[in-house]
This record gives structure tokens, C-alpha cells and sequence, in this order.
């Protein structure tokens, strides 16, 4: 048995702790998975669409206990009440959707005289999800939620660094009887992970590309898909004539949110010579009115580290761009407060591509901002990376902020805003670019049809061919 301890980022005190899920133990749950499965597969869309919904209740009924257990594992309050919601709408979105999106089609060949076909979809069996510690909630259910519809079962690895939600997410589950074996969480680490992907059917796995290796090397031992939901590095383009205002007021918003643990959030900012320094200055005054989230867990803006040792990362690739030359103009300082670490919302002029601050992911409340005096020269620094998430364009002609948008190697460009890609994005599909992912589109009606295989029935209507003259065909 691996005994694992949590720390509360609000106070760095160790004060949860858990058995991960053993070799065994996850053979077994994902066994009785598989034996759900078939039942799940079997019965019709509606009854799945039904069971989900149920889920859903279970959600608003369980809410209030998964909420709090997902602000003590990260720190943030706010934010935890926005992933149960989330995880609530997206349920009923997807089973909305689903009728549409798995309909059975079937049809003449277009191609061969006399034949049919029907296309089938084929759910893989036992999905297992892996999951990180920025979002706890959300990045467990988001791919498992259209695979359930599919007609997988899923069984759920959360991350080790915040465990304390599973506990109520658990009793949601249970209380509704037809989920048992349909939703399945092991809890654990590394260990606990591989035993997952050794065991499933389909992996789908968000977090760091360093692990996302790890789990497509053990995905390839196994033969089986794998899903890849990784880093970002996401750049914004701010052009002459632009306006600056909405500009910085978006590129905070989306640099801070969640203290910048966001695989979407805005890490770097390129703009037009021309307007450099008003918009340093606007996205200065916009940090400088933003506050740190304590003493109380429901004041302030921006909150604590949730993986303690993601602050010393942001500390070193600051001071990796000031050894460089690079200017702190507000920010960059960690504070430490009852135990817990934070960081003000934080820019930084004078960066260039020799620092790992525009390079690595940061993953912190900090925003690069380096210039450019064409437009080419911008997309050409926007594009010199290895991950390609998401990204912005501000322009003041929202046409010529699409022609931008097409040039980014990203899956999807937000333009005149940071956050409409989250927005749209169960209708609209989007794939990673670079090192940011592999494995379809997690939004859209792919994202339904990546956990279901194609299967052709094909109907011939007419003769066989004869066995005569099989020389001259
Ligand atoms: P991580 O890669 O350290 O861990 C993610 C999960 O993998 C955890 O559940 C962990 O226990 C498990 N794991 C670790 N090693 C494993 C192994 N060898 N085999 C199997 N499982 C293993 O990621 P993290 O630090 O928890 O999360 C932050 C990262 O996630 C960032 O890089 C961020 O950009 C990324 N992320 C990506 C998206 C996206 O949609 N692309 C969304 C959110 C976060």
C-alpha cells in the first residue's frame, strides 16, 4: 500500500492523506468496469442520456460538499463553485448533442453499384482519464463525460496534488445506482496511472508533455489510443490601432485566472512597436488593481499556488529573464502568507526568446510582453515555439485580426478577446498544435466520435462475382 499526503496550499500544511489505488485494486475496478460496459453499451442512447442527467442532479445535490472540498484542495473558492458548475452544463450540453452526433448513418455506395452501407459506431470499452491539479473537477469529467455517452465506461485517475474531492464526488456517483461500474475513480500517483493504462481500453490524459511522453510510451506498449491534452504557451498579437484597453483588460484576465494555471492562459504578449509602451501601462495599471486572495479564502483576486513547487518554477524563469536583461515593471515577487505562496499579477518588458520565460510553460500570473515591427516579424514569434494550445489576436479591423488568427500555428485563436474559444467551444472543434496535444478534438462533435470506433456494415444488393476468369479481372 502507497500511503500519499496532500498539502493545503493555503497554509503548505500536510493535512489529508490517502492509500493510492494498487496494481490489483485497479485491475479490478477496471474489470468490473468492463462488465458494466456491456450492459452501458447495450442499452439505448436515451437511457445513457437519462443516467447522465441523473449525474447532473447528483452534482447540484452533492454540489455544495464537492465545492468545498475542491477549495481546500486548490486554495480558490470562486473558481471551484465555476468547475462544478461547468461540469454540470457541459453534462447536459453533451447529452443534448449526443442523439445528433451519434445517429447511425446509412446510405447507397456512391461508388459501387448495387451495394449499401451502414456505418456503425462501436464504443472501445473501459476509458481511462488522467487527470491534473489545475482543475480538478473539470479536467476529470470533460473527456470522460462524452466517452460516457459513447457508451465507454470510464474509470478516473485524479492527480494526487488535490484529492479531497473525491470523497463527496464519489457519494454523488453512488447515488445514482446506475452508474455503479459506469464511473469508476481510482486515486493515486505514477504508479497508480500506468496501472491504468495497462488495464483499459483507451487512455485520455491532461497534463504536463514530460508525462504525456510516459503515457503514450505505455500506451504504445498496449496498442491502444491515446489521447494527449498538454502544455501551453499561448502568445497574444496586439496590433497598431488596437484597442489597448480591451486588450490589457483580456490579457490580464486571462493571464491571472487561476493564478495563470491554466493550460490556455495568455503566457506571452507580442505588440506593434508603436504602441509598446501604452499598453505596458495599461496592463501595469490593470495588475497593480488586482489583489492577492487572503487572509480570507473569499477576498482578493488572485490565489494561492496550488502546487507549491510550481512557484519556485515561476520564481527561476524570472530570474532566468532578468539575468537576460529583462525589466519586472510590476510583480514578480513571491509572497508567503500563513504557509501559503502567492504571486500579484506580474509584467515584464524587455524579453526576448533566449529566456525560458517566453520559451517554457510558466504556469504563473506573469506577462511577457516583447515588440515587433512588422506584422510577419509577430506572427513569426508567435509561431517560434514547440506548443500550439490556443492564442489572441487584438485588432481594430476584426478581418484583419482573422487573417492573423489563420496564420498562428494554435487550435484555436481567440480575436478581439482571450476567452472565446472556451465559449464556443463545444461546437467548434480544435486540435493542438506542436507538442500541445494529440488524439482529435476534445470540443465539437469529435470529441464523441474519438471514443467510438467506425464500423462498416456493407450490403450487397446485387451478384457476387463469378470465380470464372479471375485472371483476366
Ligand atoms: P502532470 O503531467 O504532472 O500530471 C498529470 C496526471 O498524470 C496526474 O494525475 C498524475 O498523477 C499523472 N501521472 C504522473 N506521472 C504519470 C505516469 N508516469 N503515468 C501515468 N500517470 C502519471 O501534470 P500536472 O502538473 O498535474 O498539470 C499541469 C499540466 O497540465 C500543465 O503542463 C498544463 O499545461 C497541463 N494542462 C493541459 C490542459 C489541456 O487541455 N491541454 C489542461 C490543463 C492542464
Amino acid at each position: 500500500m502507497t500511503h500519499l499526503n496532500a498539502i493545503n496550499p493555503r497554509t503548505g500544511v500536510s493535512d489529508y492523506s490517502f492509500e493510492a489505488a494498487s496494481v490489483a485494486q485497479v485491475k479490478q475496478v477496471v474489470q468490473t468496469g468492463r462488465a458494466a460496459q456491456k450492459a452501458w453499451a447495450a442499452s439505448s442512447l436515451e437511457h445513457r442520456v437519462r443516467v447522465m442527467n441523473l449525474f447532473a442532479d447528483s452534482l447540484v445535490v452533492f454540489g455544495d460538499r464537492i465545492r468545498e472540498a475542491l477549495t481546500i484542495d486548490t486554495g480558490r473558492k470562486k473558481i471551484s463553485a465555476e468547475e462544478v458548475d461547468a461540469v454540470f452544463h457541459m453534462t447536459h450540453g453533451h447529452a443534448a448533442n449526443a442523439p445528433k452526433i451519434l445517429a447511425e448513418v446509412s446510405g447507397p455506395s456512391s461508388n459501387v453499384a448495387d451495394v449499401d452501407f451502414i456505418q456503425q459506431y462501436v464504443a472501445y470499452g473501459v476509458v481511462g482519464v488522467i487527470s491534473p491539479w489545475n482543475f480538478p473537477m473539470v479536467l476529470s469529467f470533460i473527456d470522460a463525460l462524452p466517452a460516457l455517452l459513447a457508451g465507454n465506461t470510464v474509470v478516473i485517475k485524479p492527480s494526487e496534488v488535490t484529492p479531497r474531492f473525491v470523497d463527496p464526488l464519489v457519494e454523488a456517483i453512488a447515488s445514482v445506482p446506475e452508474l455503479a461500474g459506469v464511473i469508476s475513480v481510482v486515486r493515486g500517483g505514477a504508479e497508480t496511472g500506468q496501472a491504468l493504462i495497462e488495464n483499459v481500453d483507451l487512455v485520455v490524459f491532461t497534463g504536463s508533455i514530460p508525462t504525456g511522453r510516459k503515457i503514450a510510451e505505455a500506451a504504445a506498449r498496449q496498442l491502444i489510443p491515446c489521447f494527449l491534452e498538454l502544455g501551453g504557451k499561448d502568445a497574444a498579437i496586439v496590433l497598431e490601432g488596437a484597442d489597448l484597453d480591451r486588450a490589457a483588460t483580456s490579457i490580464v484576465r486571462s493571464a491571472v485566472y487561476n493564478t495563470g494555471q491554466v493550460c490556455y492562459a495568455i503566457e506571452r504578449v507580442y505588440v506593434d512597436a508603436k504602441v509598446h509602451d501604452e499598453l505596458v501601462q495599461k496592463l501595469q495599471e490593470k495588475c497593480d488593481s488586482l489583489t492577492l486572495n487572503f487572509p480570507s479564502v473569499s477576498s482578493g483576486d488572485i490565489g494561492p499556488f496550488i502546487f507549491p513547487q510550481q512557484a519556485q518554477i515561476v520564481a527561476s524563469q524570472l530570474n532566468d529573464a532578468v539575468s537576460k536583461g529583462a525589466r519586472i515593471v510590476t510583480g514578480g515577487e513571491l509572497v508567503t502568507h500563513d504557509g501559503g505562496t502567492w504571486m500579484g499579477a506580474t509584467v515584464v518588458a524587455n524579453v526576448d526568446h533566449s529566456m525560458a520565460l517566453m520559451t517554457e510553460e510558466t504556469f504563473g500570473p506573469v506577462i511577457p510582453v516583447m515588440r515587433f515591427s512588422t506584422e510577419a516579424e509577430g506572427v513569426e514569434l508567435v509561431n517560434d515555439t514547440v506548443f500550439g494550445l490556443s492564442g489572441a489576436v487584438f485588432a481594430k479591423d476584426i478581418e484583419k485580426g482573422t487573417e492573423i488568427a489563420s496564420l498562428m500555428n494554435a487550435g484555436g485563436v481567440s480575436i478581439n478577446d482571450t476567452e472565446l474559444p472556451r465559449a464556443i467551444t463545444l461546437d467548434a472543434e480544435k486540435n493542438a498544435f506542436g507538442q500541445s496535444g494529440i488524439g482529435g478534438s476534445r470540443y465539437g462533435a469529435g470529441t464523441m466520435l474519438r471514443y467510438v470506433r467506425k464500423k462498416a456494415l456493407i450490403r450487397n444488393h446485387g451478384e457476387v462475382k463469378p470465380l470464372t476468369a479471375l485472371a483476366e479481372e
